[in-house]
């Protein structure tokens, strides 16, 4: 069967994707073929494009999409023919109209979630559930420090984390994105071009936060590190200004005994049980009204590229979802 996708022969800027006609091979044992509906856009999209993170070429690219079961091999039994789902995951190849995936990461969409909703949010917020209860869990009147605050994981943290009775102190680079991240959590807002630490220890009375949830990587590290109260947890957990440079265990002890974790999603849901109990807590909140997704922008598939450019320019706000 022939099928529309995003392909890559080359590491490079949004010029290097190519949208092509591809053949998808036969159902192997334990996959399903899903009719992709939406597909969800992420940061990590740009890193696996740009050779941040390689992968062996050509490849397709995109780690999250809902869509229908349209085809199940004959021993899948978690999934059935006609079944929305939306997943996370490897191999990426989600900038697809169709696609074989492994049944067992295919997670049930409830029906009051729509699929547009389920793609824009499924990789986003299972990254929100695992920062804010596993690498720091958040405890009431935690003062926390929230870069991005109004990007795709940002806003799904910010409503999450306040949820959880946490202070949330925002960083963003527009006026237009505070307001944003104010409407969805944040108590304070520090625009990015500001000296974050500084104003941290202006707003917590000097003590600093309990947390700080970094994904901006090379260019915040250290003043993230300095926005921290003693034994603070730093939650390095993207790239977008580049990756952190190695630095010295020491550089913790000098700022009274921190801590420091780089996590990854696929750590937190690498069995189909650990991957449903997640989702279905994510679903519950969306479902109790505490979680509200912001689908702020819409791409065609065919124009990737333009949705790969606008990302990485800072331009988007909440998440934005590609069309087959
Ligand atoms: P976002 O919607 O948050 O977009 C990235 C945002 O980063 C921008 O909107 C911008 O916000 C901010 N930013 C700051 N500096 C830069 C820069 N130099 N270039 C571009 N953007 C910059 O993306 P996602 O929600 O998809 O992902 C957020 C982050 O979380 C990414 O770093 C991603 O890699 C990471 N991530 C990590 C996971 C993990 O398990 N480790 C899983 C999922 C995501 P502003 O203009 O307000 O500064």
């Amino acid at each position: 069967m022939k099928t529309k996708a995003i392909r890559i022969n080359e590491y490079g800027g949004p010029e290097v994707l190519n949208y092509t006609e591809i053949e998808l091979s036969d159902l192997q044992s334990g996959e399903a073929r899903i009719r992709h509906t939406a597909i969800g856009l992420n940061f990590i999209d740009t890193y696996h494009r740009s050779g941040l993170y390689p992968m062996p070429l050509p490849t397709g690219l995109g780690s999250e999409a809902a869509g229908i079961v349209e085809e199940t091999a004959d021993d899948v039994t978690v999934v059935k023919v006609g079944d929305r789902v939306v997943y996370t995951g490897r191999p990426a190849d989600s900038y697809s109209e169709r696609r074989n995936f492994d049944a067992n990461q295919l997670v049930p969409i409830p029906d009051e979630i729509s699929d547009e909703q389920a793609a824009a949010l499924l990789l986003k917020g299972l990254t929100a559930w695992y920062l804010l209860n596993r690498s720091y869990p958040v405890k009431s009147g935690d003062h926390i420090l929230l870069h991005a605050a109004a990007g795709g994981v940002g806003l799904i943290a910010c409503q999450w984390a306040k949820h959880l009775g946490a202070k949330i102190i925002g960083v963003v680079s527009t006026t237009e994105k505070a307001d944003l991240a104010k409407t969805h959590g944040c108590s304070q807002i520090i625009m990015a071009n500001e000296d974050i630490a500084e104003k941290v220890k202006s707003i917590t009375d000097g003590e600093g936060v309990a947390a700080v949830y970094d994904s901006i990587g090379r260019d915040t590290f250290f003043s993230s590190l300095n926005s921290l109260k003693p034994h603070g947890v730093m939650v390095t957990f993207g790239n977008a200004s580049g990756p952190v440079d190695p630095f010295a265990p020491s550089e913790l002890a000098s700022r009274n005994s921190l801590y420091v974790t780089r996590p990854i999603l696929a750590h937190f849901i690498n069995t189909r049980e650990k991957l449903l109990s997640a989702s279905k807590a994510l679903f519950d909140l969306v479902l109790q009204g505490v979680i509200k997704i912001s689908i702020n922008q819409r791409y065609a598939l065919k124009d990737t590229a333009q949705a790969h450019m606008d990302l990485e320019s800072r331009k988007t706000t909440g998440s934005t979802i590609l069309i087959p």
